[in-house]
């Protein structure tokens, strides 16, 4: 065994956090958590997790949910492919093994949306095979451990840390709590900036700080510009109700509703995307009122500047079609159907935050 195992270990069982998924840790609270932890803080992720497995308890019961119900659960949790996946796989394991979660490693990647961190995840910590796992904390822990000086998101870097993780896992004698002890170790003490190195079980192993190296590693590349979009749309009412589209699934938020519009032509003022956008989309001819607010969003791959417009329907609005689901929807029902965040803060600016939803008052 590697000499910095055993005082990993040790320092696991006596610092580890306490965590919902780690309460009762059954192969789907597993596997929920580790789909909602993808590009998802710790804390932003609990409250999620909680709800979410309360509501959908089992397999069998996310897959007996809708969509639109699953949707509205991951509400502002984003990366909404990841719901969308989780439902398909559960509906998966209804049909082929009757709502069991799959045992072994390739069993879990043939389902939808796990591919091979998850299912090693989910294999180690549940089944407590030896499959180890890198996540940005375990590459960053290695990366300073062995003094590795390339991108550690790299495949052949990825490869190098699962070799030598595997050899380390193998003779732990507990594979869950190894893999769970360096995401926790990455999260707690190897922290990016300032890592906690006095008292950090692995420091007479490791080859950053042994040569003073450890504000250097992990290298990192030059982070990307990410592309800025104008958008406008039109909050279209009438006789109470409020019209809203459903984005479709092959989208980005697919599945989810919002108001209607899109992004501006080029010298294209917002007030005119609106018009036209409704009217290609949705065949309706609407009327701009009022400005009613501009709110900028920051999304993964892209940031948005979008102008909402008070609009009402100049013609019929029973006329209003288009080849997605769309809806004429009372104020006070919106809070039953999913939105984007950048949706939310419509509503707050506003001053119209979403009332519960009807089946939770
Ligand atoms: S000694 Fe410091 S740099 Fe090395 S693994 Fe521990 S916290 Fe990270």
């Amino acid at each position: 065994m590697p000499d910095w195992v055993r005082p990993l270990l040790g320092w696991y069982h006596q610092h580890r956090r306490c965590l919902p998924w780690r309460e009762h840790p059954t192969p789907y609270r597993i596997w929920v958590s580790e789909i909602m932890l993808q590009q998802t803080q710790v804390a932003t992720v609990q409250p999620y997790f909680e709800r979410f497995v309360a509501r959908f308890p089992t397999p069998a019961a996310l897959a007996a949910a809708d969509l639109h119900d699953v949707l509205k659960a991951w509400e502002g949790l984003g990366y909404y492919s990841r719901a969308r996946h989780l439902h398909r796989a559960a509906k998966a394991l209804a049909a082929t093994h009757a709502g069991r979660m799959p045992t072994d490693l390739d069993g879990l990647r043939a389902l939808p949306g796990i591919g091979p961190y998850t299912a090693a995840a989910i294999a180690s910590i549940a089944y407590n095979l030896p499959h180890p796992v890198v996540d940005g904390n375990v590459a960053r822990v290695g990366a300073r451990l062995w003094c590795i000086a390339t991108d550690t998101r790299t495949p052949r870097v990825q490869r190098d840390l699962e070799q030598r993780l595997q050899e380390a896992i193998d003779s732990s004698g507990d594979p869950a709590a190894f893999n769970q002890a360096l995401m926790e170790l990455g999260a707690l003490v190897c922290r990016p900036r300032d890592p906690l190195c006095a008292t950090c079980p692995l420091r007479t192993a490791c080859g950053a700080l042994a040569t003073g190296r450890t504000a250097e590693l992990p290298v990192r590349r030059p982070t990307v510009r990410v592309p800025h979009y104008r958008v406008a749309v039109g909050i279209i009412e009438d006789q109470g109700r409020v019209l809203i589209a459903r984005r479709r699934e092959e989208q980005m938020l697919g599945g989810l509703w919002e108001f209607p519009g899109g992004k501006l032509e080029p010298g294209e003022k917002p007030v005119e995307t609106v018009l036209r956008e409704v009217r290609e989309e949705l065949n309706l001819a609407v009327r701009v009122v009022s400005r009613a607010c501009t709110i900028r969003h920051a999304y993964s791959h892209f940031r948005i500047t979008l102008t909402a417009f008070h609009c009402v329907p100049e013609g019929d609005p029973a006329s209003a079609h288009c080849d997605r689901p769309m809806a004429w929807v009372p104020w006070d029902r919106l809070a039953d159907y999913p939105f984007p965040k950048a949706n939310h803060k419509i509503f707050a600016a506003l001053g119209r935050a979403l009332p519960a939803r009807a089946s939770e008052r």
